[in-house]
């Protein structure tokens, strides 16, 4: 599903900064895998580079068969409309729009009408638990409800990928546990293809790959196939 090598990528407003130094990456259709590093390593440049936010210098970078390189605007806008639901950690929500009309934005892009774009974003509300909040602002909400909300504005488009920066980062263990369970629900249940950005081994274990970056270049990679056994047996 994303396939990367040798990618790098340099930020140059300012004094050169060489961020990813030869990424070479797989993830696979249906996937649910972690890109944990410590802060600064260059984890949201290489989940802004998978999401078509932005652009890298050298190597390639494949999405579902397609070479990302050089897209116009609107290609890329397609290519993300088409397959792609982002949940960041600062959630991300418009302030002054409320719940519903939040989780609806993506529709009015794709020029869906307001009557169905609103039945929509009542049925994924409705889904991640949050029917009566429809018409809260997102100042009226707790972190873990605004998640939720952001969750579902990603679903909306029935995205193939989700891409997931820190998504727990500013929520507390107990709404972190909450967000990681309705990923590896829409990993298990939608067959969704997830990669969760985290510095957070805790996080990370969640997933079923722990794929470690450091200093731009990736390093090993843990496959975690026993995490919700281990857990389970050591409960008891
Ligand atoms: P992480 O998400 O792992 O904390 P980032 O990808 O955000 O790391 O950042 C990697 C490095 O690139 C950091 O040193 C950061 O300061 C720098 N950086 C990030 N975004 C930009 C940008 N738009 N312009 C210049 N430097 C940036
Ligand atoms: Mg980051």
């Amino acid at each position: 599903m994303i396939h990367l090598t040798n990618v790098h990528k340099t930020y140059n407003n300012g004094a050169p900064l060489h961020v990813l130094k030869g990424i070479d990456l797989d993830i696979e259709k249906g996937e649910f895998v972690s890109i944990m590093g410590a802060s600064g390593s260059g984890k949201s440049t290489l989940l802004n580079i998978l999401g078509i936010l932005d652009n890298y210098d050298k190597g390639k970078y494949y999405l579902a068969g397609n070479l990302v390189k050089n897209l116009t605007e609107s290609q890329s806008a397609e290519y993300r409309n088409k397959l792609i639901g982002f949940i960041f950690q600062s959630f991300n929500l418009i302030s002054f729009k409320n719940a519903v009309e939040n989780v609806a934005l993506p529709l009015f892009y794709q020029g869906v009408s307001r009557k169905q774009r609103n039945i929509m974003a009542m049925e994924y509300l409705d889904k991640l638990g949050l029917k009566d909040w429809a018409n809260h602002m997102p100042s009226e909400m707790s972190g873990g409800q605004k998640q939720r909300v952001a969750i579902a504005r990603a679903l909306i488009t029935k995205p193939q990928i989700i891409l997931a920066d820190e998504p727990t980062g500013a929520l507390d263990s107990k709404t972190s546990v909450e967000v990681m369970d309705i990923l590896k629900t829409l990993h298990s249940d939608e067959k969704l293809t997830i990669a969760v950005v985290t510095h957070e081994s805790g996080v990370a274990n969640e997933t079923d790959k722990i794929i470690h970056i450091k200093d731009g270049m990736i390093g090993q990679i843990t496959e975690n196939y026993n995490h919700d056994f281990w857990k389970a047996s050591s409960s008891k």
